[in-house]
């Protein structure tokens, strides 16, 4: 069943994007190959930056605030109008997942590169998505699926679910808005603090208790719906090396799913996004407890972060796919075209500090040198000598790495961060080389507690660590191991099927936007 009215095919010949830094710049990149023209915006702050010299068209839309700029939604529906774009590409953040947005943006008679408000509407709460899954059997973490401010429901629900437990804002998002309760004594005061937080950060005091998975690893599966129906998974990330529940590094594919709790997990989620009949790029998260068994997150109804890893292992280009589908081509690949060729695995580079606690860091980019190479892939939205302002997310760029299995994936990685040159503010880039030579992680032994469990600051970043054999935490394997390791999972992957390094049949770049183009 078709999950929206399928409309006749129009072609996106200017886009206006409506972000700034890596993504403003990615979408870009898609966009001029497909010939679509570019209309950029930018703060006061992004004046300079590399993606409005790119773009085709650039537009100043206010100060650096982002308030005052790139979250004013009707300033910018105006300027798309104006500049007689047919579509706006929200990327993430910002206005991706607003529905208020998203509906001022149909009403316009304009095409939002995303899924409809009405989707983002069911998705956009944590709350309200619980609900609009109800009946798919999509499993949920233990817990309430409705707004709880009494205490003594709450008291009564948290007996019910078990010590500890989350208090989570049904608005929050980006790992803010969360509370852990590890006894009933703490209960009432965490409540009414968790319900003030959640009124001030995100204008919605809404909040619902949820059970605490010990050791989950969070693992999400990349969907694409089109107008006509067809809904294909792209298979997981894994994203569970996490600071105050963030990304720092994701990766694909997850090192702990086997080819049945793949398909199980893609098939949830596309019945996840049945539940609210979704079109376009989404992501369906989970968390995987040590027992193997999924819950369900949330939905994010936008292009995201991570998407890069899932490009390097399935060969498509997301955004491309993003734009076939707004101008209401159906998809041209099936699911049983798909095949996981290799492994990728995605560093963000962020402008904080991993020996202060990872606070932002700011300054001058005094040198920004990128790797080079097979299997490198960098999204930057900054160049050398360019300040990084204070008002944005402190993400600078990601690298991502592709090969053709995890450990030579790990391998690139390191090399590519060994080549990296970059200095002006603390970033993540030592961190990330330090992940790179735990051993469990190269193991693929870890969860969302990895950092607080072996990570140590500058202890960790400035301390030459003795070889692994002697050392109980935090333990770097030595090259023969990696060897003898690299062995093991090379003989593993041969003998899964989902693993393959062939190509699939059809091909990933459909003809029918040349079609599209001619014939309009
Ligand atoms: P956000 O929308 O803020 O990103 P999510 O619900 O997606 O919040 O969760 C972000 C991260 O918080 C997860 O990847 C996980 O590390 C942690 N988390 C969330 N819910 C739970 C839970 N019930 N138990 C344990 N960890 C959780």
């Amino acid at each position: 069943m078709p999950s929206t009215l399928a409309h006749a095919p129009k072609p996106i010949h200017k886009v206006l994007i409506a972000n700034r830094g890596e993504i403003a710049w990615r979408i870009l990149r898609t966009a001029r190959e497909m010939g679509i023209e570019t209309v950029a915006v930018f703060s006061e702050a992004d004046r300079y930056a590399p993606h409005v010299r790119h773009a085709d068209w650039a537009f100043p839309i206010g100060p650096p605030p982002s308030t005052a700029s790139y979250l004013r939604g009707g300033h910018l529906i105006q300027l798309a109008l104006e500049q007689e774009c047919q579509a706006i590409h929200p990327g993430y953040g910002f206005l991706s997942e607003n529905a208020s947005f998203a509906k001022a943006v149909e009403e316009a008679g304009l095409l939002l590169v995303g899924p409809s408000s009405k989707s983002m509407e069911a998705m956009g709460n944590k709350v309200a998505a619980k609900q609009a899954v109800a009946g798919y059997e999509i499993p949920l973490v233990p817990g309430t699926d409705h707004p709880v401010s009494d205490p003594n429901q709450a008291a009564e629900i948290a007996e019910g679910i078990g010590f500890p437990l989350l208090i989570k804002a049904a608005a929050g998002g980006g790992g803010k808005g969360m509370r852990i309760v590890t006894k009933i004594e703490e209960l009432n005061e965490s409540l009414n603090l968790a319900i003030s937080e959640a009124t001030n950060a995100f204008g919605n005091g809404s909040v619902f208790l949820e059970k605490y998975i010990a050791a989950p690893r969070h693992i999400e599966i990349q969907l694409m719906a089109d107008d006509f129906g067809n809904i294909i998974y792209l298979f997981e990330r894994e994203c569970s090396i996490q600071r105050r529940h963030q990304k720092l590094i994701e990766e694909a594919p997850s090192s702990c799913l086997d080819p049945s709790l793949r398909i199980a997990m893609g098939e949830a989620a596309v019945r996840v996004a049945l539940a609210c009949g979704y079109r376009n790029a989404g992501t369906v998260e989970f968390l995987l407890d040590e027992n193997n068994r999924f819950y369900f997150l949330e939905m994010n109804t936008r292009l995201q972060v991570e998407h890069p890893v899932t490009e390097y292992i399935t060969g498509l280009d997301l955004v491309r796919l993003q734009f076939e589908i707004t101008a209401g081509l159906p998809l041209s690949i099936r699911q049983e075209d798909l095949r996981i060729n290799g492994h990728s695995i995605e560093l963000r580079i962020c402008a904080e500090d991993p020996r202060n606690q990872f606070l932002p860091d700011l300054g001058k980019l005094i040198r920004f040198h990128p790797p080079q190479g097979p299997g490198i892939r960098l999204d930057s939205g900054y160049e050398e000598g360019m300040d990084i302002p204070v008002h944005y997310d402190p993400l600078l760029a990601k690298l991502i790495v592709h090969a053709p299995d995890r450990l030579a994936a790990i391998a690139r990685m390191k090399r590519a961060l060994d080549e990296f040159e970059l200095s002006g503010p603390a970033t993540t880039l030592d961190f990330g080389r330090w992940v790179m030579s735990q051993r469990d992680f190269v193991e693929g032994r870890f969860d969302t507690g990895f950092i607080a469990k072996y990570f140590r600051g500058s202890e960790s970043l400035d301390t030459p660590l003795p070889p692994w054999e002697s050392s109980a935490e935090g333990n770097p394997l030595s090259f023969s191991e990696e060897i003898a390791i690299a062995a093991v999972v090379l003989q593993h992957q041969f003998s899964s099927q989902e693993v393959q390094n062939s190509q699939p049949d059809a091909p990933f770049v459909s003809d029918a936007w040349h079609q599209l183009w001619k014939n309009n």
